[in-house]
């Protein structure tokens, strides 16, 4: 499972925050504050989204080559 984080939105700005401790900076959108914590948990937590990645694609290809 994927590292967990929250955004915490208050009505003028999006404070991105990871489950391992991590905050980025404040932020006008969300979809900036998301950015941030996609880019922080592939520099930082690396081996959780490749260990999902394999099982993932594996499951898309037995999906369409399976029947
Ligand atoms: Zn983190």
């Amino acid at each position: 499972m994927a590292i967990s984080y929250r955004i915490d939105s208050s009505p003028c700005d999006h404070l991105p925050m990871c489950g391992c401790g991590w905050r980025g900076d404040p932020v006008a959108t969300k979809l900036e504050a998301l950015a941030q914590v996609s880019r922080h948990q592939r520099r930082a937590h690396p081996g959780d989204s490749q260990a999902l990645a394999p099982a993932r694609s594996r499951a898309r290809r037995a999906a369409r080559f399976g029947n």
